[in-house]
């Protein structure tokens, strides 16, 4: 339903150009979430974006049902708006605090010019009750809302024009940790009730592990491995992978990682290492990963990676 292909956004600073995403491809199909995972500054805040063209992809694709609309213009970008709506991590930072929550959710309707009013007041009062909050929550402000509420709220207004994806960035790691578990609980109902697919972008493995279907990996801008839930955290097939699972303190043990964290830092995104972006930090780098690009391919299962020595020894298929 949604494909990214070969996606490039460039930004021009005073330092020189930064690929902060550089050729990544993905699909997502309808009703699924693809988790989207990386250190902070792999590009995948700027992924997201790009999506919903909030930041103008420099090379590549995105296509909706199948329609190309990486030029569209801002009157036929209206229609894609429609259907790709985005949820950030504080919602509100953008919006008029002025503003009642009930004004703030049916702005998207008023936009689009959706229904009459009666009609958009109907259609708050719905969606506030599709994401938990009494009636009465459409005549208060922001600011009477816990973060929790607030982010119950936007979520409402992404989904008040019926998207067919929601690209939801970071949407609970500002909330304390039983609060996202509400959130997150959420979001997974509201995706069975109403068969949207999701975007999910988060740097915390474990929340991507419980909301997903499908993860991505990006390392410096680069897609690294995409595979199903299952088959990512049980069998990585990229260093990289292994070493942020390898990571994460294990619950129930001594609260230590498995491993020694990634040795080195992340390189710069001014100067990323020629080949494999990873070598620099790779235990299992040989000497072709500092010259040679490694490509996305697939393994078996749509298990797809961009290594040259991958971990897994699951035959190839293309
Ligand atoms: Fe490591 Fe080489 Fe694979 Fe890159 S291509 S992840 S450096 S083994
Ligand atoms: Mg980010």
């Amino acid at each position: 339903m949604l494909a990214v292909e070969d996606l490039v956004v460039r930004f021009a600073t005073a330092r020189g150009a930064v690929h902060a995403v550089d050729g990544v491809s993905l699909a997502l199909a309808a009703g699924e979430t693809l988790g989207l995972v990386g250190e902070s500054g792999c590009g995948k805040s700027t992924l997201g974006r790009a999506i919903l063209r909030l930041i103008e992809p420099s090379q590549g694709h995105i296509r909706l049902d199948g329609t190309d609309v990486t030029h569209h213009s801002r009157s036929a970008l209206r229609a894609t708006r429609r259907k790709v709506q985005m949820v950030f991590q504080d919602p509100f930072a953008s919006l008029d605090p002025r503003w009642t929550v009930g004004e703030l959710i049916a702005e998207p309707l008023h936009i689009h010019g959706i229904g009459t009013r009666a009609a958009r007041k109907a259609k708050v009062a719905d969606i506030l009750a599709k994401v938990g909050l009494p009636p009465e929550a459409a005549r208060r402000y922001p600011h009477q809302f816990s973060g929790g509420q607030r982010q119950r709220i936007g979520i409402a207004r992404a989904l008040v024009l019926d998207p067919e994806v929601v690209v939801l960035d970071e949407p609970v790691s500002a909330l304390d940790v039983s609060v996202q578990a509400q959130i997150l609980n959420l979001l997974v109902d509201l995706q069975e009730t109403l068969g949207v697919a999701f975007l999910f972008i988060s740097h915390d493995l474990s929340v991507v592990e419980y909301v997903s279907d499908r993860v991505a990996v990006m390392y410096l801008g680069r897609m690294v491995e995409i595979a199903d839930r299952e088959t990512l955290f049980a069998a990585p097939a990229h260093p990289y992978t292994r070493a942020l699972l390898d990571a994460v303190p294990q619950i129930g043990g001594d609260g230590a990682p498995r491993r020694p964290p990634l040795a080195g830092d992340l390189p710069s995104p001014y100067a990323p290492p020629p080949g494999c972006r990873f070598h620099t930090r790779c235990p299992t780098a040989q000497a072709r990963c500092g010259s040679d690009i490694p490509v996305l391919r697939t393994l078996t299962g749509g298990h797809q990676v961009a290594c040259h020595f991958p971990l897994a020894t699951v035959p190839e298929t293309a």
